[in-house]
């Protein structure tokens, strides 16, 4: 098994100090599991985490703001920032195209910030291929199809066509849940952000994320 490490003590080797690189956390689901309800709580609870803004083609739905929940764009503009490798990953998801702006979270990662991501399997698979030691992934899962079909139907947000087109979806999603990290059944709200925080908190002490460790230990041996 290959697993790239960093070297504390080469990346910071002056600083004395211990720091932390950021770390990507992904949470992914089919929609209706939740998704949504926890990141914002983790929002909420953490500020030294901040939300990945997408690119997407799709159309704004009411209340959705340019900026805050996508960045809307059009298909050319989309191809122009994949060509331009502006984008981390980038899928097609229900006939629309979405993307993660890189420099964002190239900019977060290395002041020591955490990242916040909403996207698909497809997009996951493509961070775990580009980014494996930064990318934390924790799929949810909801309790049963019952309450999946609810949400779905109470969200109200998408025509009866969507709904029934993403409970389709819904079961290749869920297909993916083996390939990451953590995995979590949303059976009750709070258990399951408090779940998020647990991973989140331990995955930060991750001694290949501390910055600096190897010359602080120098220092505490050395007396200083
Ligand atoms: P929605 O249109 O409901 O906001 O999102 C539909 C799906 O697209 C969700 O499963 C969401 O996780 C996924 N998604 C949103 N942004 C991105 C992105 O930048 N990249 C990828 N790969 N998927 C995304």
């Amino acid at each position: 098994m290959s697993t790239k490490t960093r070297d504390p003590a080469e990346a910071e080797p002056l600083s004395g100090e211990v720091r932390r690189r950021g770390l990507m956390l992904v949470l992914s689901s089919p929609s209706g599991a939740g998704k949504t309800t926890i990141s914002r709580r983790l929002l909420e609870r953490n500020h030294d985490i901040s939300m990945s803004v997408s690119v997407t083609t799709r159309p704004k739905r009411p209340g959705e703001v340019h900026g805050r929940d996508y960045f809307f764009i059009d298909p050319t503009e989309f191809n122009l920032m994949v060509n331009r490798r502006e984008l981390l990953e980038h899928a097609k998801v229900f006939g629309n195209y979405y993307g993660t702006p890189r420099s964002a979270v190239e900019e977060a990662l290395g002041a020591g910030r955490d990242v916040l991501f909403d996207i698909d399997w497809q997009g996951t698979q493509q961070l775990r291929e580009s980014a494996r030691t930064d990318l934390v992934s924790v799929f949810i899962l909801p309790p049963s199809a019952h309450e999946l079909e609810r949400r779905l139907t109470t969200r109200a947000q998408d025509s009866a066509e969507e709904i029934a087109r993403r409970m389709a979806k819904a079961n290749d999603e869920m297909s993916h849940w083996s390939e990451y990290d953590y995995v979590i059944v949303n059976k009750d709200l709070d258990q399951s952000v408090a779940a998020v925080q647990g991973i989140l908190d331990a995955e930060r002490l991750k001694r290949e994320r501390q910055v600096g460790l190897t010359e602080f230990v120098r220092g505490l041996q050395a007396g200083l």
